[in-house]
Order: structure tokens, then C-alpha cells, then sequence
């Protein structure tokens, strides 16, 4: 950090709040994680100094061949780790494997058909006439998700993102009483609007998904199977979710976050059958710049760690202290979308408390206690103030936690939400953003937290 400094002390102090502040809470947030000082220390480095557009042994620039080393071993370490025919790790994010995927999907079952139709190699090599068709064709493909109040993502087909601005959007949801994905629906749906691709995955729904069940339904319709495992890859990879929970078999293309469970540096990959490989190896140019080679050196990194036993180890304690958390609510009273979790997190309805999401997320955070606010299924307070908090248990497992140390966090969480109050606001009921927390309670917390 002193070299740091000496160039720009504000910079140097904003690293060094950032290390205080997550040694001084307790991060339950489901998306983020502790990664390792192997993987921290690979990002910083002269890799970074290097162009590499292209892939690996084709690239349009001189003297690549330490990046070729960098991206074949990521590569290399992600398909043996997931036991995936293709593996492509140049996505600088999560968003960025998502519309490789998307792309490479499009160019596979639209673009490729309409060349060969054509008698063209190549989009240049297309008259005007084809190309305005192929143009219109490929904006007119349909996409099929979960929708955002149970707990998709943004960029699977939603307006504000691309992804809706690219297809035709339909989304799913889950079963009203129970919470719980509901595939005879699914797959109605799925029948009805005969989407090109299915998306499945998500961000903030508490349980495993069963993606032979998901493939039968994308094969019945003539759909891509694509599975976006950035949340709980962690778990794939640990071998938590195998069989018809692994994502990786049965899906066309799986995509995923580097930096959640999976513990990696921020980044994202693309996984996929070989019938995809060519498409998704287009990624850059096609979407993306010149990769990132000292963060797919970390990528190689992460990934090789994740294929040591003790990942394995790691990612049974996170689903079991998942477990252990959410008993630990449950039996405090508190409310659980599904009732409980089989992954890695747990949506709580703070409605009981009386509290919006966002109190709720700002009084934890007095407390030393990071989460997210996140909108509930049909959650009546929308979006924006929600009535529910995710939280998850990666980033604290890393940090060793045990299932008694989770239910001890459970105890917390309730005794911060039971001392919050809504402030009464002025045009009459209650204010959704601001609150009131008993006395003594915050500075309590905080002192029970470093003792964890
Ligand atoms: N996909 C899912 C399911 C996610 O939860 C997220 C991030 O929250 C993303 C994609 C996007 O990842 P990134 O933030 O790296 O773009």
C-alpha cells in the first residue's frame, strides 16, 4: 500500500477502510465472497499490461503467448473442474458471460442456418437483402426466465437490461402457496410462447433446481437450455449439486460469476456442449474487448484451489450452515420464502417485523450485520424498499464459521429486526426507508460480532 500511497493517499485509504470495514461485520451478502491472497495477489500484476484480442493461438496482436498459457489453463482448470466439454473465460463479469452466451446461442441457431442458406461464410460475405433479414430475424427470438420477484435475474430478458431489449421476454414464477418452482408451469409456459432459449438460474430463490427436469421441458419446445449458475457455482463445483442438480450436463450453455461461491476474482466464464464451442469462442470480438489477462490468471487460480478436496469441504459447509441459519430464523419466528433453503441463501419476509426490506438492511447494517434488501414473491412494496432481505452464508464459511456460529447469527438478526421500529412519516402512516432502533442495540451487536 506505501507504493500505493505515494501516488494517491486517498486511494490507498479507501483499500484500507474497505479490509477494516468487512474485518469489522459480519458480510452475509449471497453474491460475495473472501477470495484467497493467491487469487488477490494475481490480479495485480504486468499481465494486465497486455492486449490478447482473439483466443487462445489466434490472436490479433504479437507476443501472446504468456496470455495463451494464462487462458488455456483457466480454460483447462474450469472444464475439469465442471466436467464440461467447453469452457470460455474471457467475460469480464457475470453480465458479460450472459450476452456471450446469448450471442453465441443466436449465432448457433439463427445466424448460422441463415449463412448456410445464403451459401455465405461469413456476415461480410452476405448480400444487403440477407443481412437486413438476418438482422430482423435475430431481433425477433424469444427468451424464457424466472421472473424477478422469484428471484431471476436482470439480465435474463428484463427490460432495464439488454437481455430485454435483445428478445422477446416471458418469465415464470413460482407456486404461489408454496414458493416453489412449479415445472408443470414452467413448462405451459413454456409450450405456450416457445421461446428460443429457457433460461434457467437465479439470484435470490432459496432452493436447488432440477435442470433434467428443465432440459426435458427446453427439448419438448425446441428451446436452448441456458443455465446461469453465477449464484451457487460454488456448490456445483464442490459437488453439493450433482446429478440432476448440476447444471453443467444438462444445459446447452451454463454460464457463471468467477467471484460468488465459486470464490474467484471478479470475472465470468462461459461453460457449454461442443456444438456451441465455436460460437461462444466469439465472444470477442464479438461483445467483449481484449480479455483481462491477469484476472483469467486468477480465474486459473481460483480454479485450481476449487479443485482441491477442501473445496469440497467448504461448499458442504455453506450449504449446511445455510440450513443451520435458516432453522435458526425459522425457529426465532421468522418468516422464510419456501420455508427454508437448499442452496446457499435464505429470503427473509421482514412484513412480520413490521419493516420494509430497506429498514430492515439498514438497521442490520448499524448493527455490523451486511445484506441485501430484495423483493419477495409478489412483494407489495416493489422494487425499490422491498419487503424482504436475502442473506447467504459463502463469504462467512470462508472465514470458517460453524453451523453453531450461524445459528448465533440467527439470534442477532432477529434481536435487531425485533428492536426496529418504522418512523411515523409526516404525511401520515409510516415512513418505508426510515426507522428507529432501540437503544444499545447496534453498539450490543457489534461487540457480538467481533467476538465471532
Ligand atoms: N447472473 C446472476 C444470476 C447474478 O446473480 C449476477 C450478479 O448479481 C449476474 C449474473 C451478474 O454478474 P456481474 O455483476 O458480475 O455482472
Amino acid at each position: 500500500l506505501a507504493v500505493i500511497e505515494a501516488v494517491e493517499p486517498n486511494i490507498a485509504g479507501a483499500i484500507r477502510s474497505e479490509l477494516a470495514d468487512q474485518r469489522a461485520s459480519l458480510k452475509l451478502i449471497a453474491s460475495e465472497n473472501y477470495a484467497s491472497p493467491a487469487v488477490l495477489l494475481t490480479m495485480g500484476n504486468w499481465l494486465s499490461d497486455k492486449y490478447a484480442e482473439g483466443t487462445i493461438g489466434h490472436r490479433f496482436y504479437a507476443a501472446c503467448q504468456n496470455i495463451d498459457t494464462v487462458e488455456q489453463l483457466a480454460a483447462d482448470h474450469a472444464k475439469a473442474l465442471f466436467n464440461a466439454p467447453h469452457a470460455y473465460v474471457q467475460p469480464h463479469s457475470g453480465i458479460d458471460a450472459n450476452l456471450v452466451a446469448f450471442w453465441a446461442i443466436l449465432a448457433q441457431r439463427i445466424e448460422s442456418p441463415a449463412l448456410a442458406e445464403a451459401g455465405a461464410k461469413h456476415v461480410n460475405d452476405l448480400s444487403e437483402d440477407d443481412w437486413q433479414s438476418l438482422r430482423k430475424a435475430l431481433g425477433d427470438q424469444r427468451a424464457l426466465g424466472m421472473s424477478l420477484d422469484a428471484g431471476g435475474h436482470l439480465t435474463h430478458g428484463f427490460r432495464p437490461n439488454i437481455s430485454g431489449k435483445m428478445f422477446h421476454q416471458s418469465s415464470y414464477g413460482t407456486d404461489p402457496e408454496t414458493g416453489l418452482l412449479d415445472y408443470d408451469a414452467v413448462r405451459a409456459t413454456a409450450r405456450e410462447f416457445k421461446p428460443l432459449i429457457l433460461i434457467a438460474g437465479y439470484s435470490a430463490y432459496p432452493r436447488r433446481v432440477n435442470f433434467a427436469k428443465m432440459r426435458e421441458i427446453a427439448d419438448e419446445v425446441g428451446a436452448t437450455l441456458m443455465v446461469d449458475m453465477a449464484h451457487f457455482a460454488g456448490l456445483v463445483a464442490g459437488k453439493v449439486f450433482t446429478g440432476d442438480f448440476d447444471p453443467v450436463p444438462h444445459a446447452h450453455v451454463t454460464t457463471t460469476t468467477n467471484h460468488k461461491s465459486l470464490r474467484g476474482p471478479r470475472g465470468g466464464m462461459v461453460l457449454c456442449q461442443p456444438e456451441y464451442a465455436d460460437a461462444v469462442d466469439r465472444g470477442c470480438p464479438m461483445v467483449l474487448g481484449g480479455p483481462l489477462g491477469q484476472v483469467m490468471a486468477a480465474k486459473a487460480v481460483a480454479l485450481a484451489e476449487a479443485r482441491q478436496p477442501a473445496f469440497h469441504t467448504y461448499a458442504q459447509n455453506v450449504a449446511d450452515n445455510a440450513t443451520a441459519l435458516a432453522d435458526g430464523l425459522s425457529r426465532r419466528g421468522v418468516n422464510l420464502v419456501t420455508g427454508g433453503t437448499d442452496n446457499h441463501l435464505c429470503l427473509l419476509d421482514v412484513t412480520s417485523f413490521g419493516l420494509t426490506g430497506r429498514q430492515a438492511e439498514s438497521a442490520l447494517l448499524d448493527s455490523g450485520i451486511v445484506t441485501n434488501r430484495n423483493a419477495i414473491p409478489r412483494d407489495p412494496n416493489g422494487a425499490w424498499y422491498t419487503s424482504g432481505v436475502r442473506i447467504g452464508t459463502p463469504a462467512l464459511t470462508s472465514r470458517g464459521f460453524d453451523a453453531a456460529e450461524f445459528d448465533r447469527v440467527a439470534e442477532l438478526i432477529v434481536d435487531v429486526l425485533s428492536a426496529t421500529t418504522p418512523t411515523a412519516a409526516p404525511s401520515g402512516g409510516t415512513s418505508k426507508a426510515k426507522y428507529v432502533l432501540a437503544e444499545g442495540v447496534a453498539a450490543k451487536t457489534h461487540a457480538a460480532a467481533d467476538e465471532l
